[in-house]
């Protein structure tokens, strides 16, 4: 596995495989790898020729109170899972070369992002489409995977490839979990020992909502506040928000029919954590 800091020697080795007709599959990551990032380059390998991950803590998609400068950090570690993983190309590009001056040009979403982290991440999503977008570019990307644990950033980077025409199949995978169902992320090493314990809880919240829908009740109101309450007793953590919404369009709905996600955010101590499952409802149209 090679890895690289700058954007040139990073589109050398991309002009090579593509000079040879190669398929490039792109993982964008933070870093702090687990397996939740590697199921994606795992699956990039088996659908293209190289596989290129980038590890970039990008500032412009955190906001000044956000845990941009505490974010977990180990690129040694990174490097030796990703090669596991199979990835050809480790891009670790430092802030200075990703950004050597304040851009000329981001990009801004206007849809998808009026709901869910939105709300609270002023400008967030607009941070990730613009360094998604340079990513792409750089990487010469045919397809790019994403995971569904994110599930409003992979909305909104559908959005971004359609709206502007971006020649990249965008992949979503599903969310890895530890065996007791919490979503695995970086940020769960910065739950404290009871609330680890207690973070399942969330994925059990949403579940509920999905064993309900099935029974026949479908009236979101409902739903939401049966599962705040179970969260807000069970997780031990504040809860931001609990939503049933449709999907990927994350536009409200009274009743749960056709593809819907239910997702919520807590907030520890010191992580704040998010979820979804995305159901597909049959019955009433
Ligand atoms: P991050 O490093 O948190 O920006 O995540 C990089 C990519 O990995 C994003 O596309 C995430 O959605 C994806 N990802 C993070 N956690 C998981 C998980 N538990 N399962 C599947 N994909 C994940």
């Amino acid at each position: 596995m090679k890895i690289v800091q700058t954007i040139n020697e990073l589109k050398k080795a991309v002009h090579i495989e593509k000079k040879n007709g190669k398929t490039i599959g792109l993982v964008p990551t933070m870093g702090f790898l687990h397996e939740g990032h590697l199921t994606l380059a795992e699956q990039a390998r088996k659908e293209n020729d190289m596989v290129i991950m980038s590890i970039f803590v990008n500032p412009l998609q955190f906001g000044p109170n956000e845990d941009f400068e505490r974010y977990p950090r180990d690129p040694e570690r990174d490097a030796k899972l990703a090669e596991s993983a199979g990835v050809d190309l480790l891009f670790m590009p430092a802030v200075k070369e990703m950004y050597p001056e304040e851009p000329a040009v981001t990009l801004t979403v206007h849809k998808r992002t009026n709901a869910l982290c939105g709300l609270s991440r002023e400008g967030h999503f607009d941070g990730v489409a613009t360094v998604v977008m340079k990513l792409f570019h750089m990487a010469e990307a045919n397809r790019a995977y994403f995971g569904k644990k994110d599930a409003q950033q992979l909305a909104v980077i559908h959005g971004l490839v359609d709206s502007l025409n971006v020649p990249v199949k965008i992949v979503g995978v599903e969310t890895v979990r530890e065996t007791d169902g919490l979503a695995k992320s970086s940020r769960n090493v910065y739950l404290l020992p009871e609330e680890r314990k207690k973070a399942p809880a969330i994925y059990k919240a949403l579940q509920s909502i999905k064993t309900a829908v099935e029974a026949g009740n479908t009236n979101t109101e409902t739903l939401k506040q049966q599962a705040r309450l179970r969260l807000e007793n069970e997780t031990g953590a504040n809860v931001e928000y609990v939503e049933i919404l449709s999907y990927p369009e994350l536009e409200p709905i009274k009743e749960a029919h056709g593809t819907v996600i239910a997702a919520a955010a807590v907030k520890y101590k010191h992580a704040r954590l998010i979820d979804n499952i995305i159901l597909t409802v049959k019955g009433r149209v």
